[in-house]
């Protein structure tokens, strides 16, 4: 059985085949016109994502961490400020906190889901205002200085993360945001092409931010990614902090910004991807579907709530088999993933935190036992055949 022909776990060199002459027409329209910053397919491609989105305004980005910090800046996060994020996500989410000077107030998540727990997230609210952390865990950071910096940290936004492609909660999130007036961030960067209850990822917070990394749902040929926003100021200060401040004029800088654009090329690149975007999000549910059915009582597979659908970004499951079933995949040729193995409130960049092992049992758990599938809109029927026939193999082995 060994040798067969190996799958790949995201396959672009299937779709550049769909899109070439589309491809090469649109880089080679870049080429000719010279306009490798700010050229038109950067307007072009903002207008058809916004459309896309269901959103007023969206503004690219040099990457999903850009969106995420300009996103934060544009509210004026920034020092004694708690911003309240899952420890169940990929460092980016939290980095951006930490780098503005704000602390990220993390909050354990949903076990079916994935993404974060509202209820939880009451109580870390409720926690930090009262400086009380026999409520929720907090971070220590501020307990223990002395008096004169004895900064009270207040709530100040949220981040959820849509994570392998499924909306968080809003519907809860920002219920719970409008009574502290908290900001809140979708961090769609899985998400893009995802729906919650008839309106589309990205569109259904504050503020969006998606990635168009390679390996994301809607990707380019390198870094990008965009922040959508219903709101005309937030979208202006947006425009402005991705331009290093810009004020009216050219050399005008009426606030700290950061070299955040996009490139023409990427735009253009995108700009063909987009068109057949919809018809890879069918695939990949219909491809997940299949997995789910194959799968179902061999591990514990993806929940997708009612009203919801997801991107699909990852297929991930649950095991305590994981890593026998993951090395029998590998000896089939078949790759797997662990995202993520390590929760971030136990990641050595975030010790000055002082969060410990067990203060989110329920992201600490699902680290060990999750794993993600290849998943990818070019993915054949026989192929999801192989990877479910080794997993039901792998799985009767240990029983
Ligand atoms: C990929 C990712 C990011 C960062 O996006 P980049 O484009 O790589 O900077 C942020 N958040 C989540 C949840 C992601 O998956």
């Amino acid at each position: 059985m060994k040798n067969k022909n190996s799958i790949p776990f995201i396959d672009l060199a299937a779709q550049q085949k769909q899109i070439f002459p589309e491809l090469e027409k649109r880089i080679k329209k870049v080429l000719s016109h010279g306009k490798y910053i700010m050229g038109p397919e950067v307007a072009e491609l903002e207008e058809k994502l916004a459309e896309y989105v269901g959103v007023r305004h969206a503004i690219s980005c040099s990457s999903g961490t850009d969106a995420l910090l300009i996103s934060l800046m544009a509210d004026g996060v920034g020092p004694g400020d708690a911003v309240f994020t899952t420890p169940f996500t990929f460092i980016a989410t939290a980095e951006v906190i930490a780098l503005l000077g704000a602390i990220p107030v993390f909050v354990d998540i949903d076990p079916r889901t994935f993404n974060i727990d509202p209820s939880h997230l009451e109580a870390a609210i409720k926690a930090v205002k009262e400086n009380d952390p026999s409520i929720y865990p907090l971070p220590r950071t501020f307990e223990f200085q002395p008096a004169s910096h004895n900064q009270q940290l207040s709530p100040k936004a949220i981040i959820a993360v849509d994570l392998f492609g499924l909306p968080a909660d809003y519907q809860r999130i920002n219920d719970i945001a409008r009574e502290d007036e908290l900001f809140v961030i979708e961090d769609g960067a899985q998400s893009f092409g995802a729906t919650c209850r008839g309106e589309k990822a990205c569109a259904l917070a504050d503020v969006a931010a998606t990635s168009f990394f390679p390996a994301k749902p809607l990707s380019c040929y390198g870094d990008g990614g965009a922040a959508f926003t219903d709101r005309g100021n937030l979208a202006a200060k947006i425009k402005s902090i991705r331009l290093h401040g810009k004020g009216e004029e050219k050399y005008d800088n009426i606030r700290l910004g950061i070299n955040g654009r996009l490139d023409t090329l990427q735009a253009a690149i995108l700009l063909a991807k987009l068109e057949i975007f919809p018809h890879e999000i069918d695939a990949r549910n219909r491809i997940a579907e299949k997995y789910s059915n194959a799968l179902q009582g061999i591990v514990e597979v993806p929940v997708v709530p009612s009203g919801s659908t997801t991107a699909w970004a990852q297929y991930s499951v649950l095991s305590d088999g994981r890593s026998e079933i993951q090395t029998e995949l590998k000896n089939e040729g078949i790759p797997t993933a662990v995202y993520y193995p390590k929760p971030l409130h136990l990641q050595t960049a975030f010790d000055y935190l002082c969060y410990k092992k067990g203060d989110f049992p329920i992201a600490e758990k699902i680290c060990e036992r999750i794993f993600s599938l290849p998943m990818h809109p070019y993915l054949k029927n026989d192929q999801i055949d192989r990877i479910t026939q080794v997993m039901k193999t792998a799985s009767g082995r240990r029983e």
